[in-house]
C-alpha cells in the first residue's frame, strides 16, 4: 500500500479490508449460498484488495422476502413519517462521522481521487440523505375536482412496495445511498445489488444501515455479479420496482426482462452529451468546466461533455486551454494527496477506451493531447483530447466512458442547427452550454433534448432537481419530487356522496 497513505486510516480501514465480506440480510450478515466470494481489483494497482460474497439466486430470494416482511409488517409500514425521516437523518449523520474511512476505501475500491471520495462520495451523499428524508411527511395526494356532482374523490400516494435497486461502479456508495434514501423516504423497502467491481461501498453503507438502527428487512444488500444476482432480482415476482442504474445494454434486457411481471422499472442509463461553448463565454469558467466534466473521475462519468462544440472564434483558444489542462491534470493513485485523476476501472475499460482512441485516430481523429496509457501498474490512462473529429466516427457517436473528449469547431449562430447537432444521438442525457447571452441560453436549452442542460456550470447533482434522461439514456427520473413519485402508485378513492 502507499506510503503516503495517512497511517491512521489504514490501520482504522484494515481490519474491514482483511475479511471476506458476507451479504446483509434483514440486518444480518450471512454467507451466500455458493459459499463463494468476488476477487475486489484495486484499479491502481491490478491487485486483489479486498474480497465479497457471490450472492445468488437463492441469496436475492431471502432478500427480497425479508424485504417483503418488512414492507407488510413490523414497525416500517406504520412508522410516523416523522421518525422515518429521523432514521434516515441518522443514516446521514453515521456517513458523515465515518467519510475519511469512506473516501478512503472508495478510493482503493474505484480508484477515484480520496478527496472526490470522501467529499462527493461521502459528504455529498450526507447532504443527499438529509434532503430525502425531507419529503418523508410531504409526499401528498390530490383532491380532483370531479366530473359529476355529488362525487367526493381523492388520490393517495402508497409506496409502490419492495424495491430492487442494481448500480454501477462509476460512483460507489453514493448512487447507492441515493437509492437507499428515496426508497426509504417514500416508504419502500429495499435490495440493493451494487457492481461486482465495487461492492464495498454498498458494504459500508450496510453497516451504517445497522448503526442507524433502520430495522431488519427494510433495506438489504445482496453483493455478487449481474448474472446471476442481478437478473433474479430482475426476474424476482415479489418485487414491486426496479431502479437501475448502468449501461443502456443491461437497461434494454432489465425492460424485456420486466415485462414478464410487469414491474415498475426507472432506468438511468449512459450518454453521449454535448458541450457548447460560445464566443462570449466566460472562458476562464468555461474551459476547466469543459475539461473536468470529461476528465474527472478519469471520464466514468455518465454525463460526461464528451463531444465539446467551440464557436470558431474562440476554437482554437479553447483546444489549447482544454489540452493545457489534460496535460498539467496529475494522473496516479487516489491515494496519493496529490492525484487529480485516478485509474480506469479495470483491464476492461482500459482496452474498451484505448479502443475508441485507435479508432478515433483509423477514421482520421487528430490526437491534440493524451491517448496513452501510463507506464507502470494499474490501468491509468492519459487525458486524450481529439481534434478533427467528424459526425459519423464512432467515437462521436458511441460512449466512451473514458477521460476522452472529441473537439469540433462550430461555425455556425443559428440555435436550430446547433440544436440538431446536439440532438444528433440516440442518448439525451445532459448537455452543457457556456454563454453569457441569456437568449441564446434560454432558447438553446428548449431545443436540446435531454433530461439536463446545465448552464454556465449549472446545478450539477443536486438531490433537489429531478435527473434522468431523454430517449435511449433512460426511463423515468430520480431525485427530488419526481424520485419520489417514482417509488408510489397513485390511488384513487372516489365517494358517493
Ligand atoms: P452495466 O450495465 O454493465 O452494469 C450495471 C449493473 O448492472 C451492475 O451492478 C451489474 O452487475 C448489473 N447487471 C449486469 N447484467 C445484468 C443483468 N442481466 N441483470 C441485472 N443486472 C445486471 O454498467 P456499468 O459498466 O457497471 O456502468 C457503466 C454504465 O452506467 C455507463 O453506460 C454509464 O453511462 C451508466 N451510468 C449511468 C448513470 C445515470 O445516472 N444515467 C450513472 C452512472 C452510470
Amino acid at each position: 500500500m502507499n506510503a503516503v497513505v495517512k497511517p491512521e486510516l489504514e490501520s482504522r480501514t484494515a481490519s474491514f479490508l482483511s475479511r471476506t465480506h458476507k451479504l446483509f440480510i434483514n440486518n444480518e450478515w450471512v454467507e451466500p449460498e455458493s459459499g463463494k466470494a468476488i476477487d475486489v481489483i484495486n484499479p491502481a494497482t491490478g491487485k486483489v484488495f479486498a474480497r465479497a460474497a457471490a450472492g445468488g439466486a437463492a441469496d436475492i430470494d431471502k432478500a427480497v422476502r425479508a424485504a417483503r416482511a418488512a414492507f407488510e409488517s413490523g414497525p416500517w409500514p406504520s412508522m410516523p413519517p416523522i421518525e422515518r425521516a429521523q432514521l434516515i437523518w441518522k443514516l446521514a449523520d453515521a456517513v458523515e462521522a465515518a467519510a475519511d474511512e469512506i473516501g478512503y476505501i472508495l478510493s482503493l475500491d474505484n480508484g477515484m481521487p480520496m478527496m472526490m471520495a470522501k467529499f462527493a462520495g461521502a459528504l455529498g451523499t450526507a447532504r443527499n440523505l438529509r434532503y430525502m428524508a425531507g419529503w418523508c411527511g410531504k409526499i401528498d395526494g390530490a383532491v380532483p375536482t370531479t366530473a359529476e356532482p355529488n362525487k367526493l374523490a381523492y388520490t393517495l400516494k402508497d409506496p409502490v412496495g419492495v424495491v430492487g435497486a442494481i448500480t454501477p461502479w462509476n460512483f460507489p456508495f453514493a448512487m447507492e445511498a441515493d437509492k437507499v434514501g428515496q426508497a426509504m423516504a417514500s416508504g419502500c423497502t429495499l435490495v440493493l445489488k451494487p457492481a461486482e467491481l465495487t461492492p464495498l461501498g454498498a458494504i459500508l453503507l450496510a453497516r451504517l444501515v445497522q448503526e442507524a438502527g433502520i430495522p431488519p428487512g427494510v433495506i438489504n444488500i445482496v453483493t455478487g455479479y449481474g448474472d446471476p444476482a442481478g437478473k433474479a432480482l430482475v426476474e424476482h415476482p415479489d418485487v414491486d420496482k426496479i431502479t437501475f442504474t448502468g449501461s443502456t445494454a443491461t437497461g434494454k434486457w432489465i425492460v424485456q426482462a420486466a415485462a414478464a411481471t410487469l414491474k415498475r422499472v426507472t432506468l438511468e442509463l449512459g450518454g453521449k452529451s454535448p458541450t457548447f461553448i460560445f464566443p462570449d463565454a466566460d472562458l476562464e469558467r468555461a474551459i476547466p468546466g469543459a475539461a473536468m466534466s470529461v476528465f474527472a473521475n478519469a471520464g466514468q462519468i455518465c454525463v460526461a461533455g464528451s463531444r465539446l462544440y467551440v464557436h470558431k472564434k474562440v476554437f482554437d483558444q479553447v483546444v489549447e486551454g482544454v489540452s493545457g489542462m489534460a496535460k498539467r491534470l496529475k494522473v496516479g493513485p487516489g491515494l496519493e494527496p496529490d492525484s487529480q485523476m485516478g485509474p480506469l476501472i479495470s483491464q476492461r475499460q482500459l482496452e474498451r477506451v484505448t479502443g475508441y482512441i485507435e479508432s478515433g485516430k483509423t477514421e482520421g481523429a487528430q490526437v491534440v493531447v493524451g491517448g496513452g496509457r501510463r507506464a507502470g501498474e494499474g490501468y491509468f490512462l492519459n487525458p486524450t483530447v481529439l481534434a478533427q473529429t467528424h459526425r459519423s466516427m464512432k467515437v462521436m457517436r458511441e460512449e466512451i466512458f473514458g477521460p476522452v473528449v472529441c473537439a469540433m469547431p462550430m461555425d455556425d449562430d443559428d440555435l436550430d442547427r446547433i440544436a440538431k447537432i446536439a440532438n444528433d444521438t440516440t442518448y439525451g442525457l445532459s448537455a452543457y452550454i457556456w454563454s453569457r447571452d441569456v437568449s441564446i441560453v434560454h432558447k438553446l436549452a428548449r431545443k436540446i433534448k435531454a433530461g439536463t442542460v446545465q448552464v454556465n456550470g449549472g446545478v450539477g447533482l443536486d438531490p433537489a432537481v429531478p435527473f434522468g434522461g431523454y430517449k435511449q439514456s433512460g426511463w423515468g427520473r430520480e431525485r427530488g419530487r419526481d424520485g419520489i413519485e417514482s417509488l408510489t402508485e397513485t390511488k384513487a378513492i372516489g365517494i358517493s356522496l
